[in-house]
């Protein structure tokens, strides 16, 4: 299945929530969940009154929710839990952790981009090194000690800019260390779940798939 390439703001009306898929535009009175609290759709106002849900519905949603945070598909998102559930521990932190590893979250984190639809773009345009070599996959896997910054001729681009100076930038996280004026960054450990501020129940994720 190919990637969603539709209006975002119907994904967040979609869980119901602010995802946060538009940068700076989600900070604003515009917002049509703030607007709109309902399911997008000829039905989203009579759905939204119906009460009971399933516990798969919670499931999906749940998974559907961190996939659209993430901006994945569901081939390449399966094949993450997949990894994920290979590895030892706790399957949904692996999720997690793996998710927060991608080049394009972390180019995200660092407040090099707006959303993290804008990171993916600069990275699939080749303005992002990671150990001085250019890496133009958004799915790349950072890991602890990687140097990433912006390549010099593109450090000033306006959305670098404009993404720097928000007043919305995503907070800093302990895990990455970031330094604005030279726009490098660097991941100084693998970060745990507790390091990461998503308010989602992987497990839930872990239950539908192993159905
Ligand atoms: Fe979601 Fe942002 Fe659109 Fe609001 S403005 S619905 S948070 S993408």
């Amino acid at each position: 299945m190919s990637r969603y390439t539709g209006p975002v703001c119907r994904l967040c009306r979609r869980e119901g929530q602010k995802l946060f898929l538009k940068g700076t535009k989600c900070f604003t009175e515009k917002c049509p969940v703030e607007r709109r609290g309902y399911p997008p759709g000829q039905h989203g106002q009579s759905s939204a009154r119906r009460r009971r849900v399933s516990e798969y519905a919670l499931q999906l949603r749940e998974k559907q929710k961190v996939k659209r945070i993430y901006g994945l598909s569901e081939t390449p998102f399966r094949n993450l839990f997949e990894k994920a559930s290979r590895e030892g521990g706790v399957t949904g932190e692996n999720l997690l952790v793996a998710l927060e590893s991608r080049l394009d979250n972390v180019v995200y984190r660092m407040a090099f981009a707006s959303s993290r639809s804008q990171a993916r773009q600069i990275v699939r345009h080749r303005h992002v090194l990671v150990n001085d070599r250019i890496v133009d996959i958004p799915s790349y896997q950072v890991n602890p000690g990687d140097e990433v910054r912006l390549s010099d001729k593109s450090k000033d681009l306006l959305p670098v800019q404009v993404a720097l100076e928000s007043k919305t930038r995503p907070s800093a996280v302990s895990w990455l260390a970031a330094d604005d004026d030279s726009r490098t960054g660097r991941m100084l450990e693998r970060p745990t779940r507790a390091d990461i501020p998503l308010a989602v129940q992987e497990q839930l994720i872990v239950e539908l798939y192993s159905k």
